[in-house]
C-alpha cells in the first residue's frame, strides 16, 4: 500500500494493518497513537495526528496545547497575507497582499505598480490612491477566497496551514482593521469580524478533506 492510497481520509472504524503500517512507518504513529486515532472515529489524517498529539501532551502533563492562534506573527506569520510565497524571498517579496490590492482596481496601469512594489506594506500603501472598482465591496471577500486558494496550493504552506490543527484562527491587530481581524485598541477592545482568520479555517477545512 502506498502512502497516496491513504488519501484524502483514513476511515478508523475499518483501520487495517496495511493501513497502520503505513501510519507507523511513513508518519511516526506508535500503537497508543493508533489506539487513540481508532477512538477518535473517522477523521482526516492530519487532524486526527494533531488530536492524538495534543492529548498525547496532556496526559504527560505538559501546558495545555495552543487551541487558538490570536495574532499572525511568529510561528504562525505565515497566515499573514504579508509572508512572502517565494520559497527564496531574496528573488522577489511577492505577497497575497500584492495580488488581492491589485485586484482592487480595473486600471491595468495601476494593477501593474502594485504588483511591482517591493514589499507587502508598499503595495497596500499605494492601494489607498487608486482608482477602485465600483463593486469591490461586493467582490472582496470572494477576491480573497481565490487569492487564500492560491497561496496555500503551494506545498509548504498547505502543510503548514494543516498543522495548525483544530485551532481557531484569529487576525489579531492594534490597527483598527475589524473586517479582516479583530482589533484590540482601546476603543475596539477585541471586537472584529475576523474575516480572513474564518477564510483561512474555511480553506484549512477544505484541504483537510482533499488530498495533500
Ligand atoms: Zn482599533
Amino acid at each position: 500500500m502506498t502512502a497516496a492510497a491513504l488519501r484524502p481520509r483514513i476511515d478508523t472504524a475499518a483501520l487495517d494493518a496495511a493501513t497502520a503500517a503505513v501510519l507507523i512507518e511513513k508518519y511516526g504513529y506508535t500503537d497508543e497513537h493508533l489506539n487513540t486515532l481508532k477512538q477518535l472515529g473517522s477523521r482526516t489524517w492530519v487532524n486526527a495526528r494533531h488530536e492524538v498529539e495534543t492529548a498525547a501532551a496532556v496526559l504527560a502533563g505538559s501546558p495545555p496545547p495552543v487551541t487558538a492562534v490570536t495574532e499572525f506573527q511568529g510561528e504562525h506569520r505565515f497566515l499573514s497575507n504579508f509572508w512572502p510565497l517565494d520559497e527564496d524571498a531574496s528573488v522577489k517579496d511577492y505577497t497575497a497582499e500584492h495580488w488581492y490590492q491589485a485586484e482592487k482596481t480595473t486600471v491595468m496601469a495601476e494593477r501593474d505598480a502594485i504588483r511591482a512594489c517591493k514589499t507587502p506594506g508598499e503595495a497596500k500603501e499605494l492601494s489607498q490612491n487608486i482608482t477602485v472598482r465600483e463593486d469591490w465591496d461586493n467582490i472582496k471577500l470572494n477576491v480573497m477566497r481565490k487569492v487564500l486558494e492560491q497561496k496555500f496550493s503551494l506545498p509548504w504552506l498547505r502543510f503548514q496551514l494543516l498543522a495548525t490543527g483544530s485551532a481557531v484562527l484569529i487576525e489579531g491587530n492594534n490597527w483598527c482593521d475589524t473586517f479582516w481581524g479583530v482589533c484590540h485598541c482601546p476603543r475596539h477592545g477585541g471586537e472584529g469580524m475576523n474575516w480572513l482568520g474564518l477564510l483561512l479555517m474555511q480553506k484549512r477545512n477544505e484541504l483537510g478533506t482533499t488530498s495533500l
